[in-house]
């Protein structure tokens, strides 16, 4: 896809105030500092609109972004962050739990992986709560350009068994910094549209 606009449309912490409309949705999940907001820039061509990591303590809210008036990214607030008190994990639960499970226009879920290291405790039972609700999932392992190529095979194995990946769901090597698998990502996502 040639993204020509991109913007942010509404943050959301209620079905409320979701947009209106019926446009297709792809949620963007990841645990904090993972780099989803570097892949939702490099995806848009745009160097900062996503911000990167929302800090602990701020409002954590969807971000809807309307790309090309066609679809929307839904930038999901990042998940494992230690310091974040009981209180503001069970109410981000909750938001997540109600976009997830009640959204018609939720077409599929990225779930962003580094691919430096074996998926967490919190990306495994991510990708379980996606697949107990058959809920079509991309996987990006990014930050490849940290892993010698040599090893990427041995790495994108570490990803696909530890997670269990579905024959279904792709599994995409990316990089923000160099662009790789930004082509291979919008394709997974078109086959959605
Ligand atoms: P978020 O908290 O998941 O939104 O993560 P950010 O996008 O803010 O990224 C966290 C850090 O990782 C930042 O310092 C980014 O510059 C860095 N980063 C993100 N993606 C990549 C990547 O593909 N390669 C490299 N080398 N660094 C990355």
């Amino acid at each position: 896809m040639n993204v020509t606009k991109a913007e942010i449309a509404v943050s959301a912490v209620k079905p409320e105030q979701y947009p209106d409309g019926a446009l297709p949705e792809f949620a963007l999940a990841g645990r904090s500092n993972v780099g989803k907001s570097s892949f939702i820039n490099k995806m848009i061509n745009r160097k900062n609109l996503a911000r990167t990591s929302s800090k602990p303590g701020k409002t954590q809210t969807l971000n809807f972004y309307l790309i090309n008036e066609s679809l929307y990214f839904v930038d999901v607030p990042g998940y494992g962050f230690a310091r974040v008190s009981k209180k503001e994990r069970e109410a981000w639960g909750k938001m997540m739990e109600t976009y997830f499970t009640t959204r018609e226009q939720l077409r599929a879920v990225v779930l962003i992986v580094d691919l430096r290291h074996p998926p967490t405790k919190d990306d495994v039972m991510m990708y379980e709560f996606l697949k107990h609700y058959q809920i079509p999932t991309i996987i990006i392992a990014t930050k490849a350009d940290k892993v010698p190529k040599g090893k990427w095979q041995k790495h994108l194995k570490v990803v696909r068994e530890t997670l269990n990946i579905m024959e279904d769901d792709k599994l995409i090597l990316f990089s923000a910094e160099t662009g790789q698998g930004k082509e291979e990502a919008w394709a997974a996502l078109e086959r959605f549209l």
